[in-house]
């Protein structure tokens, strides 16, 4: 049993105080001359070594993926395909003629480097036609559902 002499009068009678194990120091009030001071807490108990790996445990990555396909299309402005709808015929259009340009000059070349490029381009025309097409159709929809409701 730890003694504790007070430091105000050496008496070494005290309250009993009961602490935690998770509490370094108590304060306890000597009963001769009532000062109240602190000494270490004797149920003391350094804390185990599993809590130190606690915070690691805790650490869970809650990744979830809520994108389904489509679901960006569906949840896109009316603006966002008014303007894909726009932007993609007009992309579709400039790609266009540079396309036809680079397939009739390479056939007719037999340059196999100028088809490569016309078919890209016109490759390109089609992701943009059809993104353009895409859109117009959604708006289509969103439309006829809004009929519909209304
Ligand atoms: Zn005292």
């Amino acid at each position: 049993m730890q003694q504790s002499k007070c430091p105000s009068c050496g008496a070494t009678v005290f309250d009993q105080a009961n602490a935690g194990a998770d509490v370094r120091e108590m304060l306890i009030n000597c009963q001769y001359c009532g000062s109240q001071f602190t000494v270490s807490n004797p149920n003391y108990r350094e804390p185990q070594a599993q809590s130190v790996s606690y915070t690691y445990n805790s650490t869970s990555f809650t990744y979830t993926n809520n994108t389904r396909p489509g679901t960006g299309w569906n949840q896109a402005g009316d603006w966002q395909h008014k303007f894909t709808s726009i932007f993609g015929l007009i992309m579709a259009y400039i790609v266009v003629v540079p396309a036809v340009i680079c397939l009739g000059v390479g056939i007719f070349k037999r340059d196999g480097g100028a088809v490569a490029g016309g078919a890209i381009l016109a490759l390109a025309f089609m992701f943009f036609f059809l993104l353009a097409k895409a859109s117009k159709k959604e708006l289509k929809r969103r439309a006829a559902e809004r009929g519909n409701q209304g």
